[in-house]
């Protein structure tokens, strides 16, 4: 029997093809993989994993009780792109690294965000169910945009953004962006004009989310916003859903502010039944699952056992998220 120097917690998820490789890639760097229940609390969370190396987490709160409490741990990844479940500024203190994977699915967020856009613009589920209906109809309920030399506009022009913009491209539309947080010269090489969040509701008649949820993008999209839009725009939000005022939102469908929506996100999720949204047929909706292609859920346990692994071996991970940390955990480059 292989004998581990580390003790690796994976906590809250137990679908075998999910675990193995992610405990090969462990076990190649020493590690030993122990999976468990999402713990009750901190004090439960101490007790059971108090010898961890490393935690793995998909929504199990990492706080800073449990960050003091396991005095071996030097690395929290969390699987996907948020870390609001850990306390980064006492891991950094306790010399724990935190480490994400936020770049598997970009390009299938794009793909998505693109397909809710065509989606709409085609009016594919209408049509799918006139023809259902025997209503052989071949003409296309307004409006229908012809997609070239109309405009995209992305909120946010990060890495989902900058995918949506070479979509857009390549669909011969005029592509503008907003996002506060880059400098000018950062939408040129996209060939995007940067412009405030008014002039994009305004000029847009695609507004594509792509901001992450914060304190500010909270209901971004709310009446006020709504109502500078296009009454012929469409609104595509695969970023998170409260970015966008639901209640307002179903008052502009209701009330033809906009054309439409296609949603991957919602405030609550799954929806309430009583979500005005599901009973609106200008609305297209998906079950947060941009994200979703079966390469990147392939690869999603290898990244995560090989960025723990580079982290208890002393090597830099790929994604760190807190860079101050390497003051006091020197991680060598590759
Ligand atoms: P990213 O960090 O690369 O880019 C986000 C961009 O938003 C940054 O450039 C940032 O400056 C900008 N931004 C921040 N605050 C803003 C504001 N107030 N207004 C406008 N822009 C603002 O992130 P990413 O990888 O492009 O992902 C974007 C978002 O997509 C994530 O935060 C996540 O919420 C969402 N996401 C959804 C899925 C899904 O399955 N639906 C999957 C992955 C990511």
């Amino acid at each position: 029997m292989q004998d581990f120097e580390f003790t690796v917690y994976r906590v809250g998820v137990h679908a075998r093809d999910l675990l193995d490789p992610e405990r090969v890639e462990l076990e190649k760097a020493g590690a030993r993989q122990v999976v468990i229940e999402k713990p009750e609390n901190d004090e439960a969370f101490i007790e059971i994993a108090g010898d961890a190396d490393g935690l793995i987490v998909v929504d199990s709160p990492v706080t800073r009780r449990v960050i003091e409490g396991l005095g071996r741990l030097k690395v929290v990844l969390r699987t996907g792109v948020g870390v609001d479940v850990i306390d980064v500024e006492a891991a950094t203190e306790r010399g724990v690294a935190v480490v994400s994977v936020p770049d598997l699915w970009i390009r299938e967020v794009a793909n998505h965000a693109l397909a809710l856009l065509l989606a709409c613009n085609r009016r594919l589920l209408l049509l799918d169910r006139y023809v259902r209906s025997e209503r052989w109809l071949p003409v296309i309920p307004p409006p229908v945009g012809s997609l070239h030399g109309e405009t995209l506009g992305m909120i946010g022009f990060g890495r989902i953004g900058r995918m949506m913009a070479r979509r857009g491209a390549a669909l011969d539309m005029e592509l503008i962006a907003y996002d506060p947080f880059l400098p000018t010269a950062a939408f040129g090489e996209f060939g995007v004009e940067p412009v405030s969040l008014q002039e994009l509701l305004h000029r847009s008649d695609y507004v594509s989310i792509h901001s992450p949820l914060t304190e500010q993008t909270r209901h971004l999209i709310d009446e006020a916003a709504l109502k500078q839009m296009k009454a012929t725009a469409y609104l595509i939000n695969t970023s998170r859903g409260p970015v966008v005022d639901e209640a307002a939102l179903a008052t502009a469908l209701r009330e033809g502010w906009i054309a439409g929506a296609g949603l991957d996100v919602l405030e609550q999720e799954p929806p309430d039944p009583a979500n005005p949204l599901l009973e609106l047929d200008n609305v297209i909706l998906t079950p947060h699952s941009s994200y979703y292609s079966d390469a990147a859920i392939r690869e999603l346990p290898i990244r995560c056992g090989q960025e723990v692994a580079r982290v208890l071996t002393g090597r830099r991970p790929l994604n760190l998220v807190n860079h101050e940390v390497l003051a006091v955990l020197p991680l060598t480059e590759d």
